[in-house]
């Protein structure tokens, strides 16, 4: 501090207030259930004084902030006061977003949560594993579940293995603790793996798996972004960082893309500065992510806080719509398989069972909720030809490579989200090419199973097939 003028110490006390007083809201809202924090975030009463009374949280367009002077400046720039600066950096709407994810995916966690925004899921993956990358060494690995988005799958195997040699260790079975352990060695930077995977819905037990990360002095880093906080806070059970693409079943109406970066403070980890360590999320985007500057678009982020206040109530209905649903096409004889955490048959399903709760959530009697998200997958009889023709089929549900969304999409992975992983990549990620996946939207179940009961009677040569549907 001693290099800056008298003027700057002035911000600097400013700045300690102003942090004070945000820490006294984080405080008021973490008394709060998970519905009144997604509702109101940290943006008060106080706050809205501050913004013309405005009763949501404004959206600050503007590239950049004013200073009132030359003092002030350099006491933002120096990182000295809480400000925003420039919106590659912070804006305050994303401010306001990322205060509320923190809440939330910090729910029920005993200890501090911090929480940073990217401009796509692919971003938050990029920026949550790059930093434990640094000072490159022979035999330098990294462990992570091969089942996985396709695009994780692209980062790693491409870009991190094939451009940067490093060493991509993929586990093909989540649910093979030895497999994890095995995998690891001194040259570990990070073990990552998401959880239920995207497409095929395969699930790992989080607690187990840290336990083997922490161990070898290693985070473990879950992208939950299936399950959402409103069914599952991985925090909660042993992960050091989260990840979401806020673009899915946060942001459901499918307004915009974005990402965060979800971390306690204290990470795991050897490597990096002790900021990384203390605060990752706070570290990311204020060090990495101003020089690589993925930050998210203020605009965006509207859309997310927006989206997010009725989050664990369409999670908890279009959850059971998916159950539904699964537990249709599981008694339909042109259906080889089907893939929902939800279902007895699909391995893992105790794990989900132990894990997936509906936050704050009660049946009649009064007792906790299983629900197990909105996404699903079911490979079709007959190979990718008749797969292909049942998802030609589809008169409701939209055929495009999304998720999360209030309306009901399907995909082909093999063709679409996973394709250039090729061949072999999708075998090593189990993914068959009759797989088609299903995100069950806010549509009446009746008449999502109705349009799947239509679709799936072409294959029974029937392709005017129709049901009654409503009602
Ligand atoms: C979509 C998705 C991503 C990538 O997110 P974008 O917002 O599309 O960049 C990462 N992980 C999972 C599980 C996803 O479904």
């Amino acid at each position: 501090m001693s290099e800056h003028t008298d003027g700057v110490a002035e911000y600097v006390a400013r700045g300690e207030a102003m942090a004070a007083a945000e820490a006294h809201r984080r405080s008021v809202m973490r008394t709060k259930k998970f519905d009144t924090i997604a509702v109101h975030g940290i943006y008060d009463m106080q706050a809205a004084a501050a913004n013309q009374g405005s009763i949501v949280e404004p959206g600050f367009f503007s590239s950049a902030q004013h200073f009132e002077n030359s003092d002030h400046m350099e006491a933002a720039l120096a990182y000295l006061m809480p400000a925003w600066v420039y919106s590659r950096i912070a804006n305050p709407t994303v401010h306001y977003l990322e205060e509320t994810l923190a809440l939330l995916e910090g729910y029920g966690f005993d200890g501090e949560v911090s929480a940073t925004t990217t401009a796509s899921g692919m971003s938050a993956v990029f920026m949550a594993t790059n930093p434990f990358l640094e000072k490159p060494t022979a035999g330098m690995n990294i462990v992570a579940s091969a089942r996985c988005y396709g695009g994780t799958f692209m980062l790693f195997n491409e870009r991190y293995g094939a451009e940067r040699g490093i060493d991509v260790r993929w586990v093909s079975d989540p649910l093979d603790l030895d497999e994890w352990a095995g995998k690891i060695d001194g040259e570990t930077r990070f073990v990552f793996g998401e959880t239920p995977s995207n497409p095929v819905l395969s699930v790992m037990d989080i607690a187990a798996v840290s336990e083997i990360a922490h161990d070898a002095g290693l985070p473990l880093i879950i992208d939950s972004t299936v399950a959402t906080p409103a069914l599952m806070r991985p925090l909660t059970i042993g992960a050091d960082i989260v990840i979401h693409s806020t673009t899915k079943s946060m942001t459901a109406s499918g307004f915009a893309i974005g990402g965060t970066i979800i971390a306690r403070h204290g990470i795991t980890t050897g490597i990096g500065p002790e900021m990384m360590r203390d605060n990752f999320a706070l570290y990311v985007k204020l060090l990495p992510g101003r020089d690589h500057g993925p930050g998210l678009s203020p605009f965006n982020a509207l859309m997310t806080i927006s989206d997010l206040r009725t989050l664990r109530h369409r999670m908890d209905s279009m959850s059971s719509s998916a159950m539904q649903v699964a537990q249709y096409l599981e008694g339909h004889g042109q259906v080889d398989r089907v893939a929902y955490p939800g279902l007895a048959s699909m391995p893992g399903h105790d794990i989900a069972a132990r894990t997936m709760w509906l936050a704050d959530g009660a049946d009649d009697y009064g007792r906790d909720v299983n629900r197990y998200g909105h996404l699903l997958s079911f490979e079709v009889k007959g190979g990718a030809a008749a797969a292909r023709k049942v998802f030609d089929g589809f008169e409701m549900i939209w055929r495009a490579t999304d998720l999360g969304r209030i309306k009901s999409v399907a995909t082909i992975p093999a063709i679409s989200t996973h394709q250039q992983q090729g061949d072999e990549g999708r075998e090593l990620a189990s993914l068959p090419p009759n797989l088609i996946r299903l995100n069950v939207g806010g549509e009446h179940p009746n008449d999502i199973i109705a349009d799947i009961e239509r679709a799936l009677g072409v294959l029974e040569g029937n392709p005017t097939y129709r049901v009654t549907s409503g009602g």
